[in-house]
């Protein structure tokens, strides 16, 4: 079965940071079967890439899995050299790693704005970064940063959060228009609520109250998000763009 995956492999070498659990997972999983070469990040959750990984291989695909924080500058660009020193480039870099906190806005302490930042924005700064050069040296490839609905409203009690989201679009499009000429497209995603561990605190009245301010009245999944990561890597048009995925929650 791996054998048939190897002879079929598609030479597009595909990291996904945080891939092991929510979004990240599900997007590595939708990859690996459509046979891109995946490296999956984790930092905390290795049981969870171990799962990733053996789902994979029961069903004859392989996925190569690396530890690191990527809220650590040495950590992150370790990683970003682990995947170019194994495959020779980087073609997409899916900057999903995220983590999230609900605090009133006059209780965030210095500690959990600067650990917002560093998990959010300074993370994807750090990988983007070291794998941009190589894409530039090849030129060509695509950056997805997750950014998030909030990052374009702003989301009550989650200043923080929807500080470094905001920080992520502005990112995108001043990136988008700096690698252009190098064929690197840079866009973001901005989903509105899935169902994650992320969301895992709000009570099912919570979620119901949610669905009423959705037109579409359902909470995302996963895969929503895997399908359009899937369209932007098979698309070479696209770039600078935030692509909200939520239900007509904001438009
Ligand atoms: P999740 O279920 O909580 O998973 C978060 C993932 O990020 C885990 O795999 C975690 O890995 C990883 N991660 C966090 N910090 C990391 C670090 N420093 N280094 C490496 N990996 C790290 O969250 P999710 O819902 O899938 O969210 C994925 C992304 O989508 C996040 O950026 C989030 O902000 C964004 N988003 C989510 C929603 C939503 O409703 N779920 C909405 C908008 C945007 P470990 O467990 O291995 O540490």
């Amino acid at each position: 079965m791996v054998e048939k995956q190897e002879k079929n492999i598609v030479d597009k070498v595909i990291l996904v940071t945080g891939g092991s659990r929510g979004i990240g997972a599900e997007i590595v999983q939708f990859l690996s079967k459509l046979n891109y070469r995946v490296v999956l990040n984790y930092n905390k959750s290795e049981v969870c890439a171990k799962n990733v990984e053996n789902n994979l291989k029961k069903i004859g695909y392989t996925v190569d899995i690396f530890k690191a924080d990527v809220s650590k500058k040495e950590e992150a660009v370790n990683l970003i050299q682990y995947v170019i020193k194994k495959y020779g480039k980087i073609d997409v870099l899916i900057n999903n790693a995220g983590i999230s906190q609900t605090k009133l806005f006059t209780e965030i302490t210095d500690e959990d704005w600067q650990k917002m930042m560093d998990n959010n924005l300074n993370s994807t700064f750090y990988c983007t970064r070291e794998a941009a050069k190589n894409m530039i040296h090849n030129k060509q490839g695509l950056i997805i940063n997750m950014s998030s609905i909030w990052g374009i409203t702003g989301g009550s009690l989650e200043v923080h959060y929807s500080t470094a989201k905001a920080g992520l679009i502005g990112f995108t499009k001043a990136l988008a228009k700096e690698l252009g000429p190098s064929n690197i497209r840079v866009n973001a995603i901005a989903p509105g609520i899935i169902n994650t561990d992320m969301n895992k605190e709000l009570s099912d009245i919570d979620l119901e109250n949610i669905k009423r301010e959705i037109p579409l009245e359902k909470i995302g999944n996963s895969e929503n998000i895997a399908k359009c990561v899937k369209w932007l890597i098979e698309d070479d048009y696209v770039t600078g763009e935030v692509i909200s995925i939520n239900g007509g929650w904001y438009m």
